[in-house]
């Protein structure tokens, strides 16, 4: 028997902030409305909403800056992000694409909009998140994983009803391409109007979604449209989305952590302790060099 996964919130986009000049976010969370904790394994969600930049010939983003202790994972809905970092690694993130960055010990990096997509200007629409890890591999070795959209896990919705991007975990027996630390579904949904899905979440998995494009109901009841976050409770496993209109759909869910969180600035670490330890790291110059 199937137990329906209940809504524990709906919540509306926090007033927004700007990371550089490049990205004007909506922090969903850590926020009065979802604490430090509550959606562990993920600690932070940047959500910049669609917004029309205009051209310019000097992108707009922020400039070298480090991390330690987790992982970023930036998920590209509109626009282009360049990205550079220390160890001499750079990319471009486009439409579909995900970049998951283990900071791990340590890393300088700097997120710019793409060079054409700032000259001629458009609508940009990202998610950052970032991923906490276990005390044990928080020192491990920086990474990237380049998730291009055709990579990633496939599975058509009968009726032609859509498609589940797998970028990390597994739906219906289909896997996504992303290696993570400790276990973690990531869905980019895309439905189109009268879909129905359901999806099996763990109870003990922190689980939530976020609506980029469209409307929803869920089990039947709670309508849910653009830019709402909406956190599941634990209880229950099932959570059915219908699709009012044509819609996109991020799904986070992961086995929480359960150990101490002390976060200062870029870096997410267990103690205080190994915060101070990690400014000292970057004033030394440990975590390399970035222009
Ligand atoms: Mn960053």
């Amino acid at each position: 028997m199937q137990k329906i996964k209940k809504i524990e919130k709906i919540i509306d986009p926090p007033h927004y902030h700007w990371v550089g000049d490049g990205f004007r976010v909506h922090t969903f969370f850590p926020s009065d409305e979802i604490d430090k904790s509550r959606m562990s394994p993920f600690y932070l969600l940047d959500y910049n909403a669609k917004t029309k930049f205009s051209p310019i010939n000097n992108p707009r983003g922020v400039g070298p800056h480090p991390h330690r202790g987790f992982e970023t994972v930036t998920i590209d809905y509109h626009g282009k992000v360049a990205h550079h970092d220390s160890d001499g690694n750079s990319g471009v993130i486009h439409e579909g694409d995900v970049q998951w960055m283990t900071a791990g010990s340590g890393i300088l990096h700097k997120e710019y909009h793409e060079r054409s997509f700032s000259k001629a200007g458009g609508i940009f629409q990202m998610v950052q998140l970032w991923v906490n890890l276990p005390a044990k591999y928080k020192m491990s070795e920086p990474k990237y994983q380049a998730l291009v959209q055709d990579k990633m896990g496939k599975v058509e919705l009968p009726f032609n009803s859509g498609i589940v991007n797998i970028i990390a975990g597994e739906y219906q027996n289909v896997k996504g391409p992303a290696k993570t630390f400790t276990p973690i579904n990531l869905f980019d949904i895309r439905l189109n109007k009268n879909a129905d899905v359901s999806f099996e979440l763990p109870e003990n998995y922190n689980s939530a979604i976020l609506i980029l494009d469209g409307a929803i109901s869920i089990n039947d009841s709670d309508n849910v449209r653009t830019d709402q976050f909406v956190l599941f409770g634990n209880g229950g496993t099932t959570a059915k989305i219908s699709a009012t209109e044509d819609s996109v759909i991020l799904l986070l869910s992961g086995e929480p952590l359960n150990e101490p969180i002390f976060q200062y600035g870029p870096f997410l670490m267990n103690t205080k302790k190994e915060i101070i330890e990690a400014f000292e790291d970057f004033n030394n110059g440990k975590f390399g060099h970035l222009e």
